[in-house]
């Protein structure tokens, strides 16, 4: 059963539509089924992606059945996968929000994550998201302005809370566009985990030019480039989401971490406990769909020579790729157009390379 996060501050530019589009496309390569609802007019998701800004505004979908208008509409996107449902035009769709949940209700199954983009400003609309929704992504951007509102956002969050929907948990405060080099971006870091604590990702989204330029590309930044920071912030990002609800739901991780996984000193424990997250990853990946398939032999030959190296070796030998907590490191390969969307996986038991998969995502 699918997990629904909105990603919801009613200011503009805090980076809510770059994280929905590139936290999904990171959940999608550490192979979770996504899909993406682009709730905003604007429909910038959608445009991240290269889709025109489609809408569907025929008045009469709002006599129709909502579960057949959003799976009729699905689109599948570039990134391994993610599907997108373009933006409604603004008829009934959110108000009436029985309707919205009846068919969230059904398309969750289908899905590991449903990520929704909201609006900016408090309308009724992000409300009706949040009602839906199992848990909120706050971005809040690195500057001077960053916590003007933050009170109304969390007012509102704590009506929906007690009124409308006391499932709703906040799954994170997100600071993105951080610059080390700016002290405003310093402060808030540490105003935001002083009044916030384990409420405030570990991750932060660090500013970063390509995260900018990739939307003109139609890509999102791990299709953009796999190695920049902001490819690895997302995946980071991605990976403390997958593993915070696995320990959330799966008592694989003891008590003890459980309690506390989101302090710094805690999570380098967690990161560094491979072998158990291994099994983890197992189990979340059995869980997953996932629409892949294996390379021709003829390709795999050259990776064999990989197989047993430690993970200095491999590193000499293949650079820095993105390396998630459960000792499975992800490289992208041949980048030329045709292959855009061909991985590596690799695969780690006790500092070697036990095993590895080479895939490519059909769409
Ligand atoms: P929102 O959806 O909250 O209005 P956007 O996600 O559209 O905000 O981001 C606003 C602008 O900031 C966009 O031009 C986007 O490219 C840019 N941006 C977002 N995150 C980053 C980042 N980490 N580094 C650099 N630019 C960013
Ligand atoms: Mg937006």
């Amino acid at each position: 059963m699918g997990k629904i996060i909105s990603i919801c501050n009613q200011k503009g530019g805090v980076g809510k539509t770059t994280t929905c589009v590139n936290l999904s496309a990171a959940l999608g390569i550490l192979e979770n089924k996504v899909l993406i609802i682009d709730t905003d007019p604007q429909a910038n998701a959608c445009m991240s992606f290269g889709f025109s800004s489609k809408k569907l505004n025929n008045p009469a979908l709002q006599f129709m059945d909502f579960t057949s208008v959003i799976t009729n509409n699905i689109i599948k996107t570039n990134c391994p996968n993610v599907d997108l449902v373009p933006f409604f035009e603004d008829l009934n769709f959110f108000k009436s929000s029985s309707k919205f949940k009846k068919a969230l209700a059904i398309i969750r199954k289908s899905y590991d994550y449903i990520i929704i983009d909201s609006v900016p400003f408090l309308k009724a609309k992000n409300i009706d998201i949040l009602v839906n929704s199992d848990a909120v992504i706050i971005p809040v951007q690195c500057d001077y302005y960053a916590l003007e509102g933050l009170h109304k956002i969390l007012k509102a969050i704590r009506f929906v809370q007690k009124k409308l929907n006391p499932n709703l948990s906040i799954e994170g405060f997100l600071l993105t566009m951080y610059d080390k080099r700016v002290n405003f971006s310093r402060n808030i870091v540490c105003y935001m985990r002083n009044h916030f604590n384990q409420l405030v990702f570990n991750t932060i989204i660090h500013r970063n030019s390509k995260i900018t330029q990739a939307p003109s590309f139609g890509k999102s930044i791990l299709e953009y480039d796999i190695n920049c920071n902001g490819s690895v912030d997302y995946l980071q990002l991605a990976n403390e989401i997958i593993l915070k609800n696995a320990t959330a739901t799966e008592d694989i991780i003891t008590l003890e971490e459980k309690e506390s996984s989101f302090n710094d000193r805690k999570f380098t424990k967690t990161v560094n406990s491979e072998t158990k997250n291994h099994s983890l990853y197992e189990r979340i990946l059995q869980k997953s769909k996932i629409d892949c398939r294996m390379e021709q032999p003829s390709f795999l030959k050259n990776f064999d020579d990989l197989l047993n190296l430690t993970k200095s070796s491999v590193k000499n030998i293949m650079g820095t790729g993105y390396k998630n907590h459960f000792g499975v490191w992800i490289y992208k390969i041949n980048r030329a157009n045709f292959f855009q969307k061909r991985y590596l996986y690799l695969y780690f038991k006790n500092d070697k390379v036990l095993y590895y998969n080479k895939k490519w995502f059909s769409h």
